[in-house]
């Protein structure tokens, strides 16, 4: 049996789909001319049909832009210059792998050394087309995550956030990968798509074979493969159970998030796209509390348009009403890429030029996604957040900018509501500590906990090595959680949560004591909160935080929540 961490809640049990990607190596021998000529032709027809399928796959689950860079691929393999140029160089007496390998490498340059945006992105797609082109030359088979067509569990060494965008519900029963955490955002994907998941299992693609059956007990993290009938029988029971209990939990859709003694808080959605507000509404969120909206900007091929933006905005808050809807402007770098951005190569990404820092050094990036967030504010009820604020200064700067564009819209003649909040996340601990002035000027934040835990540990929330780091309860975390709640009150302004830490149930104990007004995590996980805070009193718990503020380890903190809920 392999241990995990359990990333995405769910039982699953199907056979193994092994996602590798094959390192393709060039074969220089030429046969003879007809030959190569021939599997060259041949390569390029599977190729062609290759991406057809996908993209017929894809209809109805992407937008027609996302549907777009299928067409950029198929005018790559049907470009007559592109296919010319191969075809001279086997003339020339060169393999047919090493011909599409030299004129992968001189268009990529030539498109990567130009300055147009438009063109840069055209390498990547040139780059995409020759994998698989060059594949087709060596019959080497590459695995495809949107032809997935039978059910299955993928094995992975890790899933990057667009392969798990590409995935499909119906087939694709959970997945298990050797790296990544909780907070990775490929296991915040999957819980978003309610795929089970277990993530950072050391060994597993090693040790398993496509085919396999594989059981995922995204529950504990335990993953067992090929195991005995009766094991197979116990885990089916398991799943059963799970689902029951989903099911019981939608009996509170409608119920408020309130405790016994009638502390009322809100319980809201974090959502990648605008598609996951069904999700959120379905659970009976009481609003979003955090749109991450770099997922617009990763599943495009070039910077989404001003348009493209505020239609993507008007979707949730019109879908959400009258509910708070907190869209965070973009949160690009550090793990999160984008293809057609060259980003400098950093020694420490997470510490560098990332979210806001970008942002106010890229006004030109930053003010096209405001003037969609401002003319989108009067289709709901709409919160700004900026994220990785680690100065007033930072603060200052990006509000400027806000309120710039908004007087241009003003004098354009369009409307811009009136009730707009605009706030920040305390998700680097300098913030934390600077709450109360923070606080002045801000109306409201969310602790991004994901964040501020790796910063206040120094522990990348990526690095399997020094994970047990990761430590929501200790009590340095729970210090600085108190820092942001009293200095948000202090000003009279609210102060929510939404790192992944808002959604573990055990957290909303202590994180109610400590006053947190509204936790926002994934739609999954919002009735198993709400049932936990409607079983909570909140004067007990506000006693409870305060003897674990007292204590000196994340060990102890949890034996003084599990002894407050035992009782
Ligand atoms: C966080 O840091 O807690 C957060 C919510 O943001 P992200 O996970 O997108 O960095
Ligand atoms: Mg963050």
């Amino acid at each position: 049996m392999f241990k995990g961490i359990a990333a995405s809640s769910g039982v699953a049990i199907s056979k193994v789909y092994k996602l590798e990607r094959p390192v393709l190596v060039v074969n220089p021998n030429f046969s003879d001319l007809e030959t190569e000529l021939k599997i060259f032709s041949e390569s390029i027809e599977k190729t062609k049909v290759d991406i057809e399928k996908v993209k017929s796959k894809a209809v109805g689950r992407l937008s027609d832009d996302e549907l777009a860079i299928f067409d950029a691929h198929l005018m790559v393999a049907s470009d007559p210059e592109f296919i010319g140029q191969i075809e001279e160089q086997i003339r020339n007496g060169f393999s047919v792998s090493t011909a599409v390998e030299n004129v992968k490498s001189m268009f990529v340059g030539m498109f990567e050394a130009m300055e147009d945006e438009y063109f840069r992105e055209r390498a990547a797609d040139i780059k995409d087309v020759t994998y698989r082109l060059l594949a087709h030359t060596l019959n080497v088979k590459i695995p495809d995550l949107s032809l997935i067509d039978e059910e299955v569990i993928i094995v992975a060494h890790d899933l990057t956030p667009s392969d798990t965008a590409q995935l499909d519900r119906q087939y694709v029963k959970g997945f298990a990968t050797e790296i990544g955490g909780r907070t990775s955002h490929s296991a915040i994907m999957a819980r978003s798509l309610e795929i089970p998941a277990v993530v950072g299992i050391k060994g597993v693609l090693e040790n398993t074979n496509n085919d396999d059956v594989i059981i995922l007990d995204a529950l504990t993290g335990d993953v067992l493969i090929n195991p005995e009938n009766e094991t197979i029988d116990l885990y089916r029971k398991k799943e059963v159970e799970y689902a029951e209990y989903r099911e019981s939990l939608k009996q509170l859709i409608s119920a408020e998030s309130v405790t016994v003694d009638g502390h009322r808080v809100e319980i809201a959605g974090n959502i990648g796209n605008a598609k996951d507000v069904v999700a959120v509404l379905e659970n009976g969120g009481d609003g979003v509390g955090l749109y991450r909206t770099e997922f617009l900007y990763m599943d495009a091929t070039s910077l989404p348009s001003e348009e493209d933006q505020y239609n993507a905005y008007k979707a949730v808050l019109e879908a959400m009403g009258d509910k708070l809807v907190v869209i965070r402007t973009l949160d690009i770098g550090g793990d999160k890429e984008l293809s057609y951005l060259k980003f400098p190569h950093e020694l420490n990404p997470f510490l560098g030029y990332r979210a806001l820092r970008l942002c106010l050094d890229r006004p030109d990036i930053f003010r096209t996604q405001l003037r969609a967030l401002l003319r989108a504010s009067v289709h709901g009820k709409l919160a700004i957040m900026f994220p990785m604020v680690a100065t007033v200064n930072e603060f200052r700067a990006a509000k400027a900018l806000l309120e710039d564009e908004r007087k241009n819209l003003t004098e354009e003649g369009i409307a811009v509501s009136d009730q707009l909040q605009v706030g920040i996340m305390i998700e680097i601990p300098a913030a934390a500590v600077n709450a109360r002035n923070l606080a002045k000027e801000a109306d409201f934040f969310s602790i991004g906990t994901n964040d501020l835990i790796q910063y206040t540990m120094a522990a990348d929330r990526m690095n399997q090595q020094v994970s047990y780091l990761y430590q929501p309860y200790n009590p340095s975390i729970l210090s600085l959680i108190k820092m942001a709640i009293d200095g948000a009150h202090a000003e009279g302004k609210w102060c929510g949560m939404c790192g992944e830490m808002a959604g573990e149930e055990l957290a909303v104990p202590v994180l109610l004591g400590l006053g947190l007004d509204e936790f926002s995590m994934s739609a999954t996980s919002i009735l198993a909160a709400r049932k936990m805070v409607r079983s909570l009193n909140y004067q007990e718990m506000k006693d409870m935080a305060n003897r674990a503020l007292e204590c000196g380890t994340q060990e102890e903190v949890l034996d003084i929540i599990n002894g407050a809920l035992s009782k």
